[in-house]
């Protein structure tokens, strides 16, 4: 037993899968950026995308099934040469779905990447945004120079289509650094005040992340000999009131080449939702017994139950 397992036992709360009803593709690690807290080590040079005969055999599967959302992570989505037909594909399924994506606004300034606001538009894709601060220097520092910039012009354009109004634009806030995010109500309000003073821009709500010790945080941390001390206080801040909404409850997450995993942090940690079977494709999962499964947990799930919680739709609890 892992000491989050015990933690767990000792706080009577047990964490157990519900009926799966978000489909998460983590459909490949290319990206424009390499953030320093980036869970994906994501970059420019990485290779792994999600192939189009990967994206053939998910969509016949997924249409067949009750879940009702898709929320697309990566990388940068967008930067994957199947992202549209992806989409495409899936409005044409008879049962209308929720689609999501994790965008870094960044790619809507990059050549050749000019047809994303209108395509999310139009396909009514609710974005969720990292902006880790609505002033320059902490959004540079975390993400590189010139991001903030590219940033806001980006979600202006955005707000121009409809998003923010009509269509659901939420931002992500992460910690710059080895601490907890704050109360996510009273920042919310901050960030909605200031990006509409000094920016215009209106969005519909702000998610407090914490950075997960793993990947190029964990490496960051290391190097800043601030890895042992963010472990103890993920550990302090144990939060039992969190576990019923942890997203790995009712998330199924799928790697480039269609394996499956409890959360995008176990994928990258390679713990396999089957560990008899890692390479056990999603299509070939019976959605009938797969809430008997046991979540695979470890240290790391820390970093979603330390103060007031943390998954890809923010805190967890007050
Ligand atoms: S955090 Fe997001 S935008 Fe930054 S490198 Fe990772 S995938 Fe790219
Ligand atoms: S790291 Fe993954 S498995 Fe662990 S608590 Fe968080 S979402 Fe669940």
């Amino acid at each position: 037993m892992n000491d989050f397992d015990l933690s767990l036992a000792h706080a009577k709360t047990p964490l157990q899968r519900s009926q799966p009803n978000i489909l998460q593709l983590n459909i490949g690690k290319l990206c424009n950026l390499t953030c320093t807290h980036c869970h994906v080590n994501a970059g420019p040079a990485r290779k792994e995308i999600m192939q189009k005969e990967t994206i053939d055999q998910i969509l016949p599967w997924f249409e067949a099934s009750s879940i009702e959302t898709l929320d697309l992570t990566g990388g940068t989505p967008e930067m994957i040469p199947d992202f549209r037909y992806l989409i495409e594909k899936v409005r044409e399924f008879k049962k209308p779905r929720k689609i999501m994506t994790r965008l870094n606004a960044t790619i809507i300034s990059e050549p050749g990447f000019e047809w994303v606001p209108e395509f999310h538009a139009q396909n009514e894709i609710e974005i969720i945004a990292s902006m880790p601060c609505y002033q320059p220097d902490n959004v540079n520092a975390q993400r590189g120079d010139g991001v903030f910039d590219r940033s806001i012009e980006a979600f202006q354009l955005l707000n121009k289509h409809g998003y923010g109004t009509e269509i659901p634009l939420h931002f992500v806030y992460n910690p710059n650094g080895a601490a907890l995010p704050p109360a996510q109500e009273e920042l919310q309000e901050d960030y909605k005040r200031e990006m509409k003073k000094h920016f215009g821009i209106v969005f519909h709500e702000l998610f407090c992340i914490a950075n997960m010790p793993i990947a190029r945080f964990a490496s960051y941390l290391k190097r800043n000999n601030q890895l042992e001390e963010y472990m103890q206080l993920l550990i302090e801040s144990f939060n039992p009131g969190t576990v019923d909404s942890l997203m790995c409850r009712d998330t199924i997450n799928v790697s480039w080449t269609g394996e499956i995993f409890d959360c995008d942090f176990n994928q990258m940690l390679k713990l396999a939702s089957f560990p008899e079977e890692p390479s056990k494709k999603v299509w070939e999962i019976d959605l009938e017994s797969f809430p008997e499964l046991p979540i695979r947990t470890g240290n790391h799930c820390f970093g979603c139950t330390a103060g007031s919680g943390s998954s890809c739709g923010g805190s967890l609890a007050s």
